[in-house]
């Protein structure tokens, strides 16, 4: 209804519901506490209950009746007043109960579907993802007769690297290049960890001109990345193969396979190289 309740943000310990975790009913301002969050009328109810589950609060629903309906309320019998008032009540809560059980369905749902698609170590999407949209994007690329810039990356002496450091810091240093990664592609852009320590990145509309740059800025970039650990600073290089569809392959498996044979060359030529397909 028509309230005075504007404040729309307030912190956790100005809500008697949230703090306790129970149901906070103010039927009569003048015997209840009010939620220093609340700033309502004398003649005003409210209710806030905490929506939990599992335990675990994910919310606060709040519910308050408006000066016209409580003026209309305060003219009734107090038995009326509460019995009116627990029936609101019960009703509410099972309302609160409903929508934090869809709230916390919601977030599961959705912490799945990141797990069943992206690498939890580097951020970036797993090799089965990445398949099924290569296989979309080349579709599209089709349709609409445009390239494909594909990026194939491989960390330099990456064994040498787990062998002085140890596992733990190699897995560091794998994760803090998935983040670069992904803080250095387009939205639209596919990055994936297609093995240990190998990534693809998939640049649809790209032409091989920027592909190519964008490579050699990613470079550039695992070059100058410092991944500390233990007070320590380390640093690693990646050898990069460039590749377009379809001037370099026709299918996923074609276009790979240039990108790849790009990479080991660079890997031949000295590492931490950007090499395009022949
Ligand atoms: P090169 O310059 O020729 O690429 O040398 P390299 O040692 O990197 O050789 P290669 O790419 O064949 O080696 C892959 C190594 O990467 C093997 C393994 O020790 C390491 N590796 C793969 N996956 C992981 C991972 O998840 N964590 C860590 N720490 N290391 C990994
Ligand atoms: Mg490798
Ligand atoms: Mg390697």
């Amino acid at each position: 209804g028509d309230s005075s309740y504007k404040r729309l943000e307030f912190d956790q310990q100005q809500c008697w519901a949230v703090r306790r975790g129970k149901v906070h009913a103010v039927l009569d301002s003048q015997n209840t506490p009010i939620c220093p969050h609340l700033r309502i009328a004398t003649d005003e109810s409210s209710l806030c209950v905490p929506m939990t589950t599992h335990g675990q609060l994910i919310g606060m629903m709040h519910l308050l009746i408006c000066s016209e309906e409580a003026k209309h309320l305060k003219k009734t019998k107090p038995k009326e007043q509460t019995q009116f008032f627990e029936t609101k009540q019960r009703l509410f809560e099972s309302i609160a109960d409903r929508y934090a059980m869809s709230l916390t369905d919601l977030r599961l749902r959705e912490t799945l579907r990141v797990q069943a698609i992206r690498d939890p170590l580097t951020g970036l999407y797993n090799r089965r993802h990445m398949e099924v949209s290569f296989q979309r994007e080349i579709s599209r690329a089709r349709r609409h007769k445009q390239f494909l810039g594909v990026i194939m990356i491989d960390i330099d002496h990456f064994n040498v690297f787990n062998d002085t450091y140890g596992h733990e810091m190699g897995d560091k240093v794998l994760s803090e290049i998935g983040k670069f990664i992904l803080e250095n592609i387009r939205d639209e852009d596919i990055a994936c960890r297609y093995g240990g320590e190998e990534i693809i990145i998939i640049l649809p509309g790209a032409s091989l001109q920027n592909t190519e740059r964008r490579a050699e800025q990613l470079r550039q970039g695992i070059e100058s990345l410092a991944v500390k650990m233990y007070d320590e600073e380390h640093t690693v290089t990646a050898s990069l193969g460039v590749a377009l569809f379809p001037e370099h392959g026709t299918t996923i498996k074609g276009v790979i396979r240039a990108a790849d044979s790009a990479m080991y060359r660079a890997k031949e030529k000295g590492r931490n190289k950007v090499f395009v397909a022949a």
